[in-house]
């Protein structure tokens, strides 16, 4: 039976969501059954039927942070399986020996719990390693040299290198390649049991070496690394290559659709090769998986490769892979990006086939629309001025504060208001005075009427300057009577509007924040594109740290909360450096769209 994926705006079909439903209408993986746990055909056989309609799964190497790259791999998978009535496995590619580190472990699961998705279903835990299934893939090579179908291949790598042909020139068979495969078979046990140097021989698929597709000329499956392995120690010297590994992988766990991006599209003839002559050797549960490949996330501004994000962790140009600059999940976290914004921009990129550059503007604007109906407002300075009420005294007492308060979300005045005072002293915005304006200001200069939101209109009569002539603080008189949400707020039109702190001190006053205002890591839209130094083009003001004023009810704000500073955008409470009463918020995105010119 088919299970229909919702069809709706945010869901545009694409070429991966046909083939599935294609599939499902087509009864394809119907006959399939599931252990409760990966395994060979003898494991499955005669079990339940799959309670999966589908599998898929997200396989990283646990060797790096991921990125906004792998974040679109993330949702395609979990999003496919959740939508179609499937499950989606966590499974760590750990199949090469010493790259692995549990930190990377833990911060990958971490990431994807993060974006909101799990691998619990049906009762079991799906999170599994590769790596358990060294003893099935040493099994199955086995079998594949007793069948004919490999052969142990004492070239040197030189000699493999040239025999191996090109585009143009087939290649040329291995002296090996027709030895019997009982030696072949002793071959391969003394390579297992670390009777050869590394690079001696390897076990090669006997397939064709004048096929068109390189990949085909007899790959090598296993080679001899006398390496120790982070879950399997010492017992292997042999490892399998990645290409023969992750087809195996993807048939003990029952996937459906394994999904990768292009440059494994020539890949993929080996991948059914090796898997359809292990289920013809009885070794491989029907039906198979398959393989499907889309194109990659480029993003302009950004680079996704791990070992170019490594270069700017280790030489200091970022302060972490968690830096707010940084397009590592964890660097998108503490920059205050939220989950449902990333699965909002991986719906509306889709899939395809074609290679393309992804405008980063994408991103910011899923960001923004997810922010938007959900971030509290607060007003901070972040250039701050003084300003002086002067008639303060003579229109309330010395040393009065006036309790005013704004809405935590004007969509939402369920969620209530938030106080703060204005008193003699206010923080506002360095550019709201102008001693001369320019055509069109409406904010404060000498002579004009502006209003502090949600407080009093204010008449400026003047400034301070210093020697050099820089104003030091602005004054002006309070005109009574104009409070906002009282019925005197309109007795006086204007036309400016002023965001404020105050400055007074004591409850209800603006509070010192340090504000870490981030921009584009580079300026260039393509910066590693065609091998281009891509430190060339960083961008010297990407990280500015300023002393702001915030109000209260941010100052107080819980860590890694968002909110939107009104006028200014949207800023996120770090979750590292902030505490309660000492603030520090790092700048999300603007309010408005700052990536497309
Ligand atoms: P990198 O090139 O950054 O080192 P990788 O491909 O080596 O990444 P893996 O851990 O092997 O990293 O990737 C896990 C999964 O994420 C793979 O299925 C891979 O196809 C996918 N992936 C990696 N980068 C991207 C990207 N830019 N866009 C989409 N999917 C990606
Ligand atoms: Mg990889």
């Amino acid at each position: 039976m088919t299970q229909a994926a919702p069809k709706d705006e945010n869901k545009p079909s694409n070429f991966l969501r046909a083939i599935i439903e294609r599939d499902q209408e087509q009864g394809t993986y119907a006959s399939r059954t599931w252990a409760g746990t990966p395994g060979d055909a003898a494991h499955q056989a005669g079990q339940q039927p799959d309670p999966a309609k589908i599998r898929t799964r997200f396989p990283p190497e646990p060797n790096g942070y991921l990125h906004v790259g792998h974040a679109k791999s993330i949702c395609l998978n979990f999003g496919l399986a959740r939508d179609y009535g499937g499950v989606c496995h966590m499974r760590f590619d750990d199949t090469n020996p010493e790259k692995e580190e549990q930190e990377y472990v833990d911060s990958i699961l971490d990431a994807v719990k993060w974006l909101g998705f799990g691998w619990d279903a049906h009762g079991t835990s799906h999170l599994y390693y590769a790596s358990n299934y060294f003893d099935f893939m040493y099994r199955a090579a086995e079998a594949l040299v007793q069948a004919g179908y490999a052969y142990v291949d004492e070239q040197t790598a030189e000699e493999m290198r040239v025999n191996r042909g090109d585009f143009g020139k087939p290649g040329t068979d291995s002296p090996y390649r027709n030895r019997p495969a009982a030696e072949s078979l002793a071959r391969l046990r003394e390579m297992r049991d670390g009777k050869h140097a590394d690079g001696a021989m390897v076990l090669r698929a006997k397939i064709d070496m004048a096929s068109p597709n390189i990949n085909l000329r007899d790959p090598a499956i296993y080679r001899i690394k006398h390496a120790h392995h982070h879950n399997t120690g010492d017992k292997w010297c042999i490892y399998p290559m990645y290409t023969y590994a992750h087809p195996l992988e993807d048939a003990l766990e029952q996937i459906t659709h394994s999904i990768c991006t292009l440059e494994f599209e020539d890949q993929r003839p080996f991948y059914d090769w090796v898997l359809e002559r292990l289920a013809e050797l009885g070794l491989l549960a029907q039906p198979l998986p398959r393989q499907y490949e889309f194109a990659r996330l480029n993003l302009t501004y950004v680079i996704t490769s791990k070992r170019k994000l490594k270069q700017l962790v280790d030489e200091h140009i970022v302060d972490g892979w968690d830096d707010p600059r940084m397009p590592t999940i964890v660097g998108l976290r503490r920059r205050g990006y939220t989950p449902e914004a990333i699965q909002l921009f991986a719906e509306r990129i889709g899939v395809s086939k074609a290679d393309s550059w992804i405008d980063y503007s994408t991103l910011d604007i899923a960001l923004r629309d997810t922010l938007d109906p959900t971030a509290a407002r607060g007003m901070a300075v972040l250039d701050p001025l003084k300003l002086v009420i002067d008639n303060w005294d003579t229109v309330f007492s010395a040393g009065h504060v006036e309790p005013c308060s704004a809405p935590v979300h004007p969509g939402h005045a369920e969620r209530g208001r938030r106080e703060f005072t204005l008193g003699k002293e206010v923080w506002i915005e360095a550019e709201d005075f102008q001693e001369v304006p320019p055509k069109g200001y409406h904010r404060l200069y000498p002579g004009n009427l502006a209003r502090l939101k949600y407080g009093y209109v204010i008449k400026c009569i003047g400034c301070d300057k210093d020697a050099g002539g820089k104003v030091t603080a602005v004054h002006a008189e309070l005109i009574p009577d104009t409070k906002s949400g009282t019925p005197g707020a309109d007795s006086v039109k204007v036309k400016g509007v002023i965001t404020w702190v105050g400055a007074h001190g004591g409850t209800g006053s603006g509070v010192e924040a340090e504000v870490r205002l981030y921009d584009r890591l580079f300026t260039e839209a393509q910066p590693d594109a065609g091998g281009k130094d891509f430190k060339a083009s960083l961008n010297p003001d990407s990280k500015r740290v300023v002393r702001a004023y915030v109000e209260p009810s941010l100052s107080q704000a819980a860590a890694g909360t968002n909110f939107q500073f009104e006028r200014h955008g949207y800023f996120v409470a770090d979750s590292q450096d902030h505490a309660a009463g000492k603030p520090v918020f790092n700048k999300i995105t603007g309010l408005k769209d700052g990536w497309t010119k």
